[in-house]
């Protein structure tokens, strides 16, 4: 098969596309003829070596991906050759409280796909059954890829940890991104007042497009006056935070009393001075959140298949132009997936 492979940490440039031997499916395995595999901003930590998951080079990338059932191994007897699927992101151990519980993204031995397995560029993936999730029909490969990783995130974030309800004001921090604007359009279907702030007016509009009630651009606007000025003073019951460094503080302060922050990321500032005064007399709450449950995946495929969330895909590019597409994302140009089709 033909996969995209780095030897070495690096730039983009270190990405080289090779001839692998095709993987063959172990007891208890399956393997994917690979339809549509989406970027994430993890594969350029991962190609750096800065993103503290271990990966020795060799290494093949890609997280989420979909495909088609090609070969079975011995034991598989709940999926079949031809059937469309999507590998669930997390290897879990599937006996541990948190697995027995339905909570696998706490698992206390967790894998990831492409960590534990190969990854998504490439033709070829072999995977266990457990990772397995179906495809609805309704989505093309490429929404199916643009799926699993922006709503499941924004799903677990906004609803199983943050508890956002109904008639609640949530502020998403930097919308331009994929889980951001995944959050604008739950947020909205769980009848949330949305506020959301980004970089420029070109990401504002495109949020407003998906649902938006109110935009802040956090380069020309004061974030915590323009929520306060809106919300008459109250602030919001939840902020979707992922980005760290300052937005990080503008969020807890943007809080009404008793709100909730739900953080899963921190690239523009992993370690932030914290203002505990305000935090503790407003009873605000900061709450951790990382990847999601194999449930969650199966709520949004389902919520997209019935068009009531829209997979956002920016362009596909082939295999052998991995390198390009890369740099796309990097340039952080897009607004919605980039997606290669081997
Ligand atoms: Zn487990």
């Amino acid at each position: 098969m033909k996969a995209v492979v780095f030897d070495e940490f690096g730039g983009s440039d270190v990405l080289q596309l090779r001839d692998l031997p095709d993987p063959r499916p172990g007891p208890g395995e399956v393997t994917l003829d690979i339809l549509a595999s989406a970027l994430n901003h993890l594969d350029v930590d991962v190609r750096e070596g800065v993103s503290r998951f271990p990966v020795e080079p060799p290494f093949v990338l890609g997280v989420e991906v979909v495909g088609r059932i090609s070969s079975v191994g011995e034991g598989v007897t709940d999926w079949e050759v031809g059937e469309r699927v999507m590998p669930y992101l997390m290897d879990t151990c599937g006996h541990c409280v948190y697995c027995k519980t339905g909570r696998e993204s706490l698992c206390l031995a967790a894998g990831f796909i492409s960590f534990s397995t190969s990854g998504g560029y490439a033709e070829k993936l072999a995977c266990s059954t457990r990772h397995l999730v179906r495809v609805p029909d309704e989505l093309s490969d490429e929404a199916a890829a643009a799926t699993q990783i922006a709503f499941g995130t924004a799903w677990h974030m906004l609803f199983t940890r943050g508890r956002l309800g109904p008639g609640e004001t949530l502020m998403i921090n930097s919308v331009g991104s994929g889980i951001g604007s995944a959050a604008v359009q739950l947020g909205k279907l769980a009848g949330a007042f949305v506020i959301a702030n980004a970089s420029s007016d070109e990401k504002l509009a495109r949020a407003s497009e998906l649902g938006m009630d109110v935009g802040i651009n956090h380069q020309t606007q004061d974030v915590v006056a323009e929520v306060m000025r809106v919300t008459e003073g109250h602030g919001v019951e939840v902020v979707f935070e992922h980005v760290g460094g300052e937005l990080f503080q503008k969020g807890l302060d943007s809080l009404a009393k008793d709100g909730r922050l739900v953080i899963c990321g921190g690239h523009s500032g992993e370690v932030v001075p914290f203002d505990i005064i305000p935090f503790f007399r407003g009873q605000k709450q900061v709450i951790g959140s990382f990847v999601y449950n194999r449930s969650e995946v199966e709520k949004v495929l389902d919520l997209a298949a019935r068009g009531l969330i829209q997979p956002l895909v920016h362009t596909t590019f082939p295999l052998d132009q991995a390198r390009e597409a890369m740099e796309m994302m990097e340039r952080r140009e897009h607004f919605g997936k980039i997606v290669l089709k081997p």
